[in-house]
């Protein structure tokens, strides 16, 4: 089987490519290293697959790329590539969003349309979609009400995957992930920089009390619901990834320090626009629809995080 791969240089991208291939799966990845952070982190993340005979990577713009050709002869497309990050959404940077998310979800959506051999679309959506809410967990019928223009935006990809679905059966299914964390977290990320000021001795800046919660996801349990959700999901179906704990960034932090054994100080400041208070998700239907249920646990996939950081840093 032939596995696509858009935005694979990128933390998500790469770990789903890393658990393809150590499944002897034969993989395409394609990433044009963004600038929005390091290159050099991109290229970290892919430099122990680059010589697996099983990868083909593509330094290559999707918004330049022949999508027909691309896809011809590909039997799972897993679409990770996009301009992340709620907080510089707004603004004249919208306009990176609306063509790297809403764009060319739809440039892509149109070339699969035309294949014969694709036998899923794995989209990477978000639980930016559901906004502030007080309904949670967040359940995949709920209202949808994004704070951010990034979160309307992947709700936009969401809901072309859903047209191209309904109306030319493009097999494709929507995995809303909560907050991801990991080996390879992108670096404007709240655990990225806060390992990273408790490895340096830095201050961190935390926005809002700290008490806002997160559902947390380990990288790992995400690659494996893709992989999931390309075998076992019906087509046409949108569904939260969730992990196993929702924590307080004040707890996440008291761990950290822990798991560092260094301590440093912390400042509160205004919370920014475009963040939500709670996230949690109820991941029921990814229990039912695709066997999918978070193995790594909170102060596991920490570790790992900090085992990571402590090489790059
Ligand atoms: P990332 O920025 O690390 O990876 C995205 C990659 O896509 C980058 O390497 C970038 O260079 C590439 N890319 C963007 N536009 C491209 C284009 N036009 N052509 C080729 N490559 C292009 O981000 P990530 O955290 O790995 O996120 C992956 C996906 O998961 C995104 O769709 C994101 O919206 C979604 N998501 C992430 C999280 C999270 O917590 N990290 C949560 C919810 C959803």
């Amino acid at each position: 089987m032939k596995h696509l791969i858009t935005g694979s240089a990128g933390f998500i991208g790469s770990n789903l490519a890393k658990k393809l291939l150590a499944e002897g799966e034969e993989v395409i990845g394609i990433d044009c290293f963004t600038d929005y952070y390091a290159r050099e982190l991109k290229e970290n993340n892919i430099k122990e697959i680059l010589n697996n005979p099983n990868y083909t990577f593509l330094e290559k713009d999707l918004l330049k790329t022949d999508l027909k050709e691309l896809i011809k002869d590909v039997d799972y497309i897993y679409h990770q590539a996009a301009q992340a990050g709620v907080r510089s959404s707004w603004g004249e940077d919208f306009e990176i969003y609306n063509q790297n998310n809403i764009l060319l979800t739809q440039k892509l959506l149109e070339a699969a349309k035309e294949s014969r051999q694709l036998k899923k679309f794995v989209y990477a959506s978000s639980s930016s979609v559901y906004g502030d809410t007080d309904q949670i967990p967040m359940t995949e019928k709920q209202r949808l009400q994004p704070v951010s223009p990034y979160g309307v935006s992947k709700l936009a990809g969401e809901n072309l995957c859903y047209l191209y679905y309904k109306n030319f059966n493009v097999p494709t299914v929507s995995l809303r992930y909560f907050t991801v964390f990991g080996e390879g977290q992108r670096p404007d990320m709240a655990f990225h920089i806060f390992i990273k000021a408790f490895l340096q001795g830095e201050i961190i800046n935390v926005f809002g009390d700290g008490e806002q919660s997160r559902n947390f996801t380990y990288v790992g349990d995400i690659a494996r619901a893709n992989i999931l959700a390309a075998q076992n999901s019906p087509a046409g179906e949108i569904i939260n990834v969730g992990g196993t704990n929702t924590v307080k960034l004040n707890q996440s932090l008291e761990l950290m320090k822990q798991i560092i054994g260094s301590d440093t100080k912390i400042i509160y400041s205004k919370k920014v626009k475009g963040d939500v208070k709670h996230t949690a998700a109820d991941i029921s239907k990814a229990d039912q629809l695709l066997g999918y249920s978070p193995e790594v646990t909170f102060k596991e996939a920490l570790e790992r995080e900090v085992n990571w950081l402590k090489k790059i840093y």
